[in-house]
């Protein structure tokens, strides 16, 4: 995003506290090391930069660990989001993105899921995601911090030119799993829960490229710092892969076979999420670069590689 963004020939100051994110990858603009919590900080932050609008990024995004340690999720995602906004008021900057999430929507009445789907959250990362929408919305009646929050699918891939990919650790997203299952990196990959209701008896996601989540980013700053009203938006591809099929994508992509294992079910999946993502592509033209599956994981294999 900060790449995108100074590409674009905008100033970009990224404020992070480094507890999962790292030093060397923001390569551009200015960084400022500081957490959510820390409320001096932020004062500092603001009070020595005028921004335009802020995209607020920083998030604990493990549905399995929100389970057991709901504690953690409330107070990052919810705590420190209220003191970014808190922040946000007191120093008059009035424009958010947000990064919410599928999540917010809990087990699906219907999919593709469109923006009206019924919200009802099924663990305690959505739960946060899901009230941070609603706090937004009272901000906005009451402060007129206006927003744009996007509910992301799943996010994959890696930076096409290199350089910058998923850095999780521990790692517990699929598609890097898997790779570095089938390059001998890591441990068999552990299938959770093959017993759902879906065609193979895997879990169902939508799989979007980060670059694609960029560019909506992009579009929602312009929006935004033009004036425009609040809006949330789905971004997906509208495409559910399996579990297993992102395997065998993996697996073509890497040319190896990935090791697997059958285990329990994870606490807190849903068995099919996949995007109606036509709302934006409607609004503001959004559409995806890189909407195929071998294309995204084509990326992150390259990163791995690398
Ligand atoms: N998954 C899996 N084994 C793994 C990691 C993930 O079977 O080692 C499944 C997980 O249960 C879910 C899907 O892959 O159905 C995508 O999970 P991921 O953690 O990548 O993203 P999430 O859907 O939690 O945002």
């Amino acid at each position: 995003m900060v790449r995108m963004l100074n590409a674009l020939g905008h100033e970009v100051v990224t404020f992070d506290d480094l507890s999962a994110g790292f030093r060397d990858a923001v390569s551009s603009g200015k960084f400022v090391q500081g957490s959510l919590h820390d409320k001096l900080a932020l004062s500092a932050l603001f009070s020595t930069h005028r921004f335009d609008a802020v995209v607020h990024f920083a998030g604990m995004i493990v549905v399995g660990e929100s389970v057991r340690d709901p504690a953690k999720y409330y107070q990052n995602n919810l705590v420190g989001t209220l003191n970014l906004l808190d922040a946000m008021r007191t120093y008059g900057v009035n424009n958010v993105v947000f990064s919410s999430t599928a999540a917010i929507y809990g087990v699906p009445q219907y999919v593709p899921i469109d923006e009206q789907h019924p919200q009802a959250p099924i663990n305690p990362y959505g739960m946060t995601k899901w009230m941070t929408e609603r706090i937004l919305r009272d901000y906005e009646a009451a402060y007129g911090l206006r927003s744009v929050v996007l509910r992301y699918f799943n996010a994959a891939g890696a930076d096409p030119d290199g350089g910058l990919g998923e850095r999780h650790d521990p790692e517990t997203h699929l598609i890097p799993r898997a790779l570095r299952a089938a390059n001998g990196e890591g441990p068999v990959l552990t299938i959770f829960g093959a017993d759902y209701d879906t065609p193979d008896g895997t879990c169902i996601r939508d799989y979007i490229h980060i670059v694609d989540l960029c560019d909506a980013h992009v579009l929602a700053l312009q929006h935004l710092v033009s004036g425009g009203e609040s809006r949330a938006y789905n971004l997906g591809n509208g495409q559910g892969y399996s579990v297993k099929e992102v395997v065998q994508v993996a697996e073509r992509v890497c040319g190896k076979s990935v090791p697997i294992e059958y285990g329990p079910r994870r606490a807190g999946d849903p068995p099919r999420l996949v995007a109606d993502a036509s709302r934006i592509r409607r609004d503001w033209g959004w559409s995806p670069r890189f909407a195929s599956l071998e294309q995204i994981v084509e990326h992150a294999w390259q990163w791995e590689v690398n």
